[in-house]
């Protein structure tokens, strides 16, 4: 060490020595960045090895030559030409070899490579040692030989394997530790010769002088300053380049509608303004940089294996913790030198929502968002299979609202709307886990209740069924007061099938239904054959009018003082080919029910009217309306043509309501009375005393008789009551100038207690039973003959 010190400092010029270092550093550190340049590059690594291996051969013989220009020894010295050069190209290709050795990466690769280049040093070094012509004799410590090249290779290798472990820094580190090898090598080296002057030996004249040298050596150092300058200048166009590449690449990125991340395994590197909006932070920087924090359901590998493999969909996890359902796509990215990964994600929350509405709206209504007809039909079906294999009971329950027309004429449709929305809300906050409620349609709903202890859940779940529509709606600040009924069919006792289940809950419905409101029944099998028996007879009735098997019957109204034949009421008849004579009782509600009644009303008025414009003397024809037949607006105009089509005059028709009329849309149906009355035909109150009787109906409309109900007559004599109400119902019609009708008079005694009171006319069997009308032709004038008689005065 002492030596090497003695050599350096009492041998060497030290100024010129310390610019040997920074040649040598200089060329140390333009290597070094040239081969970080060609290990990122593929296509021109060889290219800019080989030139790795030209800057520190070169840069080493120029320090080499420096140095030894430094060197001091007293005697003339000059260089073998041939040797000199042979010197250059050895360390050119000796180093180079190590830089393509070192490229191949790796520790081991770096500590080769390095070694190489310290055994290029060496040889670099001994050549030009032995191209040193001198007028002497030169010796040499081969100790301190060995200890040279020893200096050379290891600070080499050392040197290598730095600059491999932190490749992306400037490479000052390492070109330091490999200018310390060059030198260490070439004092240690000089340290071990030694110079025996002998002025006998003269230097050759082929040799080159320390003059030529210098130009030579100056010129390297310009060559090797000349191409860092151009490298760093390269390096600075082609970040530069880079940079605007990159700022082209973002702007097109952000002006992506999809959003776009790089990604290096699980890790985000880069995204652009799309991905970020979606992701909903302000920068990458502030974003999760696992990519599995954002996209928890994506499964990266599988997606990686097939490089297009298609789109997947998944959730994506926003910063402000809100989830978009987005699509996402992956392809390989070649960037630098990685495989990266660049993702594509689409935002299809509002498709999916869209599509999820649509999904929704055909299976649930629409007004009350529980489920509709179909998926109940499919959810029993499931049901009734599910019970079939597992042996549980189940029940169906149906269930109507009362009074839900009503609501709907008298508030309008949005509030019965509402009381439907309501309606549906009580039910599903009264329904369990195993039950299911949906809108059949209209003001009709059903529970399928799966399993439980039956009839007890059944029962339970129609009483809290029940209380919950029982309660009062507010309604646009009304009070609107519903209730429902329910009825249930049990699987396995009622039914065995979806749709016998349906039709037997229904059945129990309607029976509840006709109880009253708020009502739940259970399915009992008796009901099965009354609805069979009622909708046979609704069929048949149906036929009836074209089958002649309707008929028009007539009795008469008296004068109970003359005796005289005033009129008669028409009443009709139904004799079914099979069951016999039915009664109206039974097959007006029927009509009345189906709506039928509205042709037959008609059928009848008709018969009658074409019927009565015959008769001598032009007496008097009561017909029955029913309630139903005023819900069509036409009813007036229906009696004008009938009346104008049989020639009947107005005056001579009467038309016989019920109280019930008055009661329900009393308004509509004035209008249309009065439109009748205004025709020329005559009003009557039928039936009266069986309602609420109500005085008011007289101021209401101005009837022109009142039929006082054959229920009271049946009465008067035993019943003091029965028959102080008919003196009033005749007080009554006095003071409003009205005749009063008594009904069904069966016997001499009520006759004569009618008379009593004053009674201006009669009806019942005692004065004759309903009979067709040519039953009386004692009555009227054969219709033949009255015929022939109008045909003579005409
Ligand atoms: P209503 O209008 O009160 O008709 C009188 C009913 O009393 C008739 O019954 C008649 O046969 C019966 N009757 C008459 N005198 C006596 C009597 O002395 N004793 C008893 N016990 N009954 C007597 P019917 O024909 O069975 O008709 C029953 C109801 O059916 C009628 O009651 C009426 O409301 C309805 N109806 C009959 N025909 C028609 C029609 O063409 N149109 C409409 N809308 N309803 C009709
Ligand atoms: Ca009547
Ligand atoms: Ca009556």
């Amino acid at each position: 060490m002492l030596r090497v010190y003695s050599c350096v400092v009492g041998e060497h010029n030290l100024w010129l020595v310390l610019v040997a270092g920074l040649i040598c550093a200089l060329a140390a550190f333009t290597a070094f960045s040239i081969f970080e340049q060609a290990r990122q590059s593929q296509r021109r690594r060889p290219l800019w090895l080989g030139l790795a291996g030209f800057v520190s051969g070169t840069g080493i013989w120029a320090t080499h030559f420096v140095a030894m220009l430094a060197y001091q020894p007293e005697i003339p010295i000059g260089y073998d030409l041939p040797l000199t050069l042979l010197s250059i190209a050895a360390a050119v290709l000796v180093t180079g070899a190590g830089w393509f050795i070192a490229a191949r990466g790796g520790l081991r690769a770096a500590l080769l490579g390095g070694a190489t280049i310290g055994a290029g040093i060496g040889t670099m070094h001994y050549l030009g040692m032995a191209a040193v012509k001198l007028s002497g004799e030169m010796v040499w410590d081969e100790r301190f030989v060995a200890a040279s090249v020893l200096i050379g290779i290891a600070l080499s290798a050392a040197a290598l394997a730095e600059q491999g472990r932190r490749p992306e820094a400037l490479p000052w580190r390492p070109a330091l530790v490999l200018t310390l090898a060059i030198c260490g090598l070439h004092f240690t080296a000089m340290s071990a010769a030694f110079i025996f002057p002998d002025f006998s030996l003269a230097v050759p004249p082929a040799a080159i002088d320390s003059d030529m040298l210098t130009i030579a050596v100056v010129t390297m150092a310009i060559v090797i300053l000349a191409i860092s300058f151009i490298m760093v200048l390269f390096d600075r166009k082609l970040a530069r380049n880079a940079a605007e590449e990159a700022v082209r690449l973002r702007t097109f990125a952000d002006a992506a509608i999809e959003g776009l991340a790089v990604i290096d395994g699980d890790r985000i590197l880069d995204a652009n303004r799309s991905f970020l909006q979606l992701a909903g932070y302000e920068s990458v920087d502030s974003m999760p940089a696992e990519l599995s924090s954002l996209l928890p359901e994506l499964d990266l590998d599988s997606l990686a294996v097939h490089g297009d493999a298609p789109a997947s969909e998944c959730r994506l996890v926003r910063g402000d913790a809100g989830v978009r359902e987005v699509e996402a796509l992956i392809r390989p990215l070649a960037w630098r030198n990685a495989q990266l990964r660049i993702l594509a994600v689409r935002d299809i929350s509002e498709r999916k929502e869209a599509a999820e509405r649509i999904a929704h709206l055909a299976f649930h209504d629409a007004l009350t968002g529980l489920p509709n007809r179909a998926v109940f039909t499919d959810h029993l079906a499931r049901s009734v299979e599910q019970a079939v294999a597992t042996g549980e009971p189940m029940a169906v329950l149906c269930i109507d609202l009362d009074g839900f027309k009503a609501v709907n004429d008298l508030y309008g449709h949005p509030a019965g709307d509402a009381v439907l929305v309501g309606a549906a809300q009580r039910l599903r906050s009264v329904v369990r886990g195993n039950e299911l409620v949906a809108r059949l349609g209209g003001d009709e709903f059903a529970v399928v209740q799966l399993g439980g202890s039956q009839p007890t859940h059944a029962g339970l779940l129609s009483e809290r069924i029940l209380a919950a529509l029982d309660q009062p709606f507010t309604i646009d600040g009304h009070l609107v007061r519903i209730s429902g009924c329910v009825g249930t069919a049990l699987f396995p006792a009622d039914a065995s099938s979806p749709a016998d289940l349906i039709k037997n809950a229904d059945m129990a419905l309607y029976r509840a239904k006709a109880e009253g409101r708020a009502t739940a029944r259970f399915y009992e099998a008796a009901m099965d054959e009354a609805l069979r028996q009622r909708r046979q007879l609704d069929a048949d009735l149906k036929h009836a009018i074209d089958n002649e098997e309707l008929a028009v019957h007539y009795q008469p109204l008296a004068d109970l003082g003359s005796g005289t034949i005033l009129g008669f009421e028409a009443l009709l008849r139904w004799t079914h080919p099979t069951l016999g004579v039915v009664s109206p009782e039974v097959f007006i509600r029927l009509a009345e029910d189906s709506g039928l009644i509205i042709r037959l009303g008609e059928w009848v008025l008709r018969q009658a009217c074409t019927e009565a414009a015959r008769w001598t003397p032009r007496l008097k024809l009561s017909v029955n309306l029913s309630p139903v037949q005023f819900v069509q607006d036409d009813l007036a105009a229906t009696v004008e043509r009938v009346l104008a089509e049989t020639g009947l005059d107005p005056d001579r028709l009467e038309l016989e309501i019920t109280e019930g009329l008055l009661i329900k849309d009393s308004e509509r149906a004035i209008a249309i009375l009065q439109r009748l009355k205004a025709m020329g035909v005559q009003i009557s109150m039928d039936d009266f005393g069986t309602g609420y009787s109500s005085l008011s109906y007289f101021r209401m409309f101005p009837f022109d008789k009142v039929k006082i109900d054959q229920s009271f007559i049946r009465e008067m004599i035993a019943n003091p009551q029965a028959r102080a109400i008919i003196r009033s119902v005749i007080g009554l019609g006095r003071g409003l100038g009205v005749p009063v009708v008594a009904e069904g008079v069966e016997t001499a005694e009520q006759l004569e207690a009618l008379r009593d009171e004053g009674c201006d006319q009669v009806q019942g069997y005692l004065i004759a039973r309903p009979n067709p009308i040519g039953h009386f032709t004692g009555v009227i004038v054969d219709r033949a003959e009255a015929t022939v008689r109008r045909r003579g005065a005409a």
